[in-house]
């Protein structure tokens, strides 16, 4: 689709006014507007805000505000697509080049650009790294240069690409050109890297709380995974939703279940033919209520609004992937669920995973204390959000009231006595068994194996009968999150004392263990917030907007949320604007979008 450039986006306009005649949003949102005011005055900066928080305009804007194109690095193919889909719909004039591209479609694209046509170029890492691009880009005025997920340029973090290395030789190749490098997730110590690798010229740096309000967090000890998560899903027929699995096989059986259950469930891993891929990502993106269970291969860019939920059926690997993962859910503000389950298989096979790795040994240390922080996460007894902020660095003044920690409060158990059991068990049975037949001794079960060893002639066994065998697994899982047991990957995940069991065998330790709770039923609020909101009278104007929506996006092959966002709808339900004057103050109407659409829907409006 070709733009052409409105005459408001030009030059000699406010940031505030795009905001509202292009994108038709009324404020800005956090620091975004000092953002832009900065990027304005010419300067580098660093932007981190969480996934969701609008990054995007950041740059956007003040690319369209300085003289020239604005250049936006960005690793990710797919979301390239989508970006540049989304601007031409609101009347920007943004292309991309990358490797997905014909030679005649780059030919036309770089035409544009020479002619001064573009306000925005999308470009991939690897591209702006060959001599060519740079004396094509040499060549025009660049108004800004936007680094995309600038933490692939760590090399201690889980993204890294080599071609960002180079991307630190731009502040000499586009002297005066200000750079902004902008991402979603960055410790302190990326941050710096980010800095001192892209070689930011005194930036300034933008920090936005990572708190994503609207997501509600719970975490379920893995009893009956499958069945906990239909329990899950039941509440939320037709929203969509991302599954999470480790394996590629996984992903496949879940959703092949879930269809038997009468959900909408497509499987993605990087094992499928590139075709389905495609295609179920599509899907994904342009129908609503459909589920993607998916390795991690899947949601880099994925840039619905309208994900409801974000559930784990597996562990991530680090605090990090989690918080990134789940910030998938709710871009668009409303109320949205990150839902996991977990138990001491997972914990067993990502140490495993992380031990038998080749990495260098000081970069599996930091991989291996970024994997203890989730695990340590997982077991906390108060509210979430408070530890998942902190973190990240960020803090929270009360207790959230939206996770399961606050929802459900957890029970505490003196565990001193259970543990010195277990661990003397581990070490009378020789330390070469894995959890169920230690519980077994413990319980004092007269299986095969317990008779084939003689274990039951040793002084531990049965001498946990007191407690349930869950409570015993529990307690086992809970020392090796707390690293007083180990599991030892070169005997097949058997259990094994540490360090730190000594002191806890004589008693020196004291610990508390978290009463794993009940299945629990409705841990969280009912996530369907959107749906929710939409009281029964309105049903027909609501479906009436959807379907609109959806023809409109079926018209011009872009999914429905880029003609407008769920909460565009919302708020035409609740004004019903009657003009063309009153449409331009429904937030996510722009212009362009007004000019596009709005006849369509006024027309449905006044139908009712
Ligand atoms: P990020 O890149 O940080 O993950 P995006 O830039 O994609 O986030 O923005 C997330 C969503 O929020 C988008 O749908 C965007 O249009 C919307 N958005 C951004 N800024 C504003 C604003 N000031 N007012 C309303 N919506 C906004
Ligand atoms: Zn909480």
């Amino acid at each position: 689709m070709v733009a052409l450039i409105p005459d408001h986006a030009r030059v000699n306009t406010s940031p505030q006014t795009i905001l509202k005649d292009v994108f038709g949003y009324r404020n800005f949102r956090g620091e975004q507007q000092a953002i832009i005011e900065s990027a304005l005055d010419g300067r580098d900066s660093l932007v981190i805000m969480p996934t969701g928080g609008g990054k995007s305009l950041c740059y956007q804007i003040p690319a369209m505000l300085r003289e020239g194109t604005g250049l936006v690095i960005s690793p990710l193919i797919a979301l390239m697509q989508d970006q540049v889909t989304a601007l031409n719909e609101v009347g920007i004039a943004a292309e991309f080049l990358n490797s997905s591209q014909s030679f005649d479609e780059m030919r036309s694209v770089t035409a544009r650009l020479k002619r001064g046509e573009l306000q925005l170029l999308y470009i991939a890492p690897e591209r702006l790294a060959t001599e060519h691009t740079r004396a094509l880009l040499r060549e025009i005025p660049i108004s800004l240069i936007a680094i995309d997920e600038a933490h692939c340029v760590s090399q201690w973090g889980h993204d890294f690409r080599h071609d960002y290395l180079s991307l630190g030789e731009l502040g000499a190749l586009f002297p005066g050109v200000p750079r902004m490098a902008v991402t979603a997730t960055a410790t302190d110590r990326t941050r710096d890297e980010i800095v001192a690798r892209l070689e930011l010229n005194e930036p300034g740096i933008f920090i936005a709380p990572f708190d994503r309000e609207n997501i509600s967090y719970s975490v379920q000890v893995k009893t009956d995974a499958k069945r906990q998560l239909l329990k899950f899903l039941q509440a939320r027929r037709g929203e969509a939703g991302i599954i999470y699995c480790l394996s590629r096989k996984k992903t496949e059986s879940v959703a092949a279940q879930l269809c038997e259950q009468g959900f909408e469930a497509l499987p993605y891993h990087a094992g499928l033919d590139s075709d389905v891929r495609r295609e179920n990502q599509r899907r994904f993106l342009a129908e609503d209520g459909l589920i993607i269970v998916a390795t991690i291969a899947f949601g880099m860019g994925i840039d619905k609004p309208n994900v409801r939920f974000v559930a784990h059926f597996d562990l991530p690997k680090s605090m990090e992937s989690y918080y990134q993962e789940t910030g998938r859910a709710g871009r668009d503000g409303e109320p949205a669920a990150a839902w996991m389950v977990y138990g001491l298989q997972d914990v067993v096979r990502l140490r495993q995973m992380l031990d038998e790795s080749q990495a260098a040994e000081d970069y599996k240390r930091y991989e291996r204390y970024k994997l203890d922080a989730l695990l340590g996460w997982c077991e906390v007894t108060g509210c979430r959000r408070r530890p998942l902020l902190a973190y990240f660095g960020d803090s929270l003044a009360e207790d959230c009231g939206n996770c399961d920690g606050c929802l459900v409060p957890v029970k505490t158990w003196d565990g001193t006595e259970a543990a010195q059991k277990l661990l003397s068990a581990i070490y009378r049975t020789g330390q070469r068994f894995g959890a169920a037949h230690i519980v077994d001794v413990l319980l004092g079960k007269a299986t095969d194996k317990i008779g084939q060893h003689g274990h039951d002639q040793l002084s531990v066994f049965g001498i946990g009968q007191d407690m349930a065998s869950a409570t015993w697994r529990s307690a086992t899982r809970q020392l090796v999150v707390a690293g007083h047991l180990r599991a030892d990957a070169e005997r097949y995940g058997a259990l094994v004392l540490t360090d730190t069991s000594r002191g806890v065998l004589r008693g020196e330790t004291p610990l508390q263990f978290r009463e794993d709770p009940k299945l629990p039923a409705a841990t969280v609020r009912r996530s369907s917030g959107v749906r929710a909101a939409v009281v029964t009278e309105d049903e027909g104007l609501w479906e009436a907007l959807r379907d609109c929506r959806q023809m409109l996006a079926k018209e011009h092959e872009v999914p429905a949320y880029v003609i407008f966002h769920d909460k565009t709808l919302q708020e035409m339900l609740q004004y019903r604007p009657k003009t063309a004057a009153e449409m331009l103050d429904i937030s996510g109407v722009g212009q362009t979008k007004l000019d596009r659409y709005g006849d369509r829907f006024l027309e449905i409006i006044r139908q009712q």
